[in-house]
């Protein structure tokens, strides 16, 4: 929630104008609005649909009952503020799905068909690698549920699922980055055993593990890895910024912020990537403060999260 806030204040600027106006992040959390193409203004302090659909995704998984993406569309059209800058694929999607009634699956192609490989399903799978973070293989197919909804290409629930796994890993104190990438590379596995090509994601890994070896800052690997709106771009880029300062929430958030380009989303994965693997006392207090959202203020995602977490550790997911 955080990283979106902040991202969203500077969503699609290059990285030299933000480095040039900000001095740091909370330079751009000092802003009341900022100038929007669709409505003239954002008020700085609400997310975006990365955070709401991530919220979708939580109280989806909450209930522990049988998950299925019909359940899951029908969070994601409840929550819909289309103020919130979706994407126009999804934006389609859930404009489309009262109207679809039995043929709701169809909508996921309807842009796009081969499916979108965006970013959005990544961007909200946070939740799942904090609900099943004991249990990888429900996680993977939780995870391809949770995308398909929005985004059934290949590197789209790749990505969903390299993120969720990526979180689950944090939680569980796994981030040396050796190991943290071994086991996500274990992860991407899966994909390939089911016959998917998992070559895009195999040379991701093996160029954060080199960057990351070589110390090189994320402002340089963006150029191999990407800051755009592709999955295949923002689930490294969010990852590298994790992997680059894994003890400082604010270093890893504010290096993903000054990148540029999708600076909500990578904001948004790289917080819930930080904030799994170092907790919330590490998220620092003013920035909380500027979340200026009514329904789901700090303290109530807070719940939520530590709600998932306990269920996950009890294990008492079903799945369908
Ligand atoms: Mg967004």
């Amino acid at each position: 929630m955080v990283g979106d806030v902040i991202g969203a204040a500077v969503e699609a600027e290059s990285p030299g104008y933000i480095r040039k106006t900000f001095q740091s992040l909370d330079d751009i959390l000092a802003l009341k609005s900022v100038p929007e193409l669709i409505t003239g203004e954002w008020e700085v302090g609400r997310f975006t649909d990365d955070t709401q659909m991530t919220l979708a995704v939580a109280e989806w998984l909450a209930p522990g009952d049988a998950l299925n993406g019909k359940a899951l569309l029908t969070r994601f059209v409840q929550r819909y503020e289309p103020w919130r800058h979706y994407g126009p694929g999804t934006r389609l999607i859930l404009e489309s799905f009262h109207g679809a009634r039995d043929n709701w699956q169809a909508l996921a192609t309807a842009m796009f068909p081969q499916g979108s490989y965006g970013n959005g399903s990544a961007m909200r799978a946070a939740p799942i690698g904090l609900f099943l973070h004991n249990d990888m293989l429900a996680l993977l197919e939780i995870a391809r549920t949770s995308s398909v909804v929005t985004h059934s290409h290949q590197l789209a629930i790749q990505g969903a699922g390299l993120q969720a796994t990526a979180v689950a890993l944090a939680i569980r104190g796994v981030y040396e980055p050796t190991q943290f990438l071994r086991l996500l590379s274990v992860a991407l596995a899966h994909f390939a055993e089911l016959g998917e090509d998992t070559s895009v994601y195999k040379t991701a890994i093996a160029r954060i593990s080199a960057g990351i070896s070589k110390r090189v800052p994320p402002s340089k690997m963006v150029q191999l890895l990407g800051n755009g709106i592709k999955a295949q771009e923002a689930v490294p880029t969010a990852i590298y910024c994790f992997l680059a300062a894994p003890n400082s929430f604010e270093k890893a958030v504010e290096s993903a912020i000054l990148l540029g380009g999708d600076t909500d989303t990578i904001g948004c994965m790289t917080g819930a990537l930080s904030g799994a693997a170092l907790g919330e006392n590490e998220i620092p207090e003013r920035w909380l403060r500027r979340v200026t959202e009514p329904e789901f203020t700090p303290d109530k995602v807070r719940q939520l999260a530590l709600d998932l977490f306990r269920k996950g550790q009890k294990r008492n997911f079903k799945g369908s």
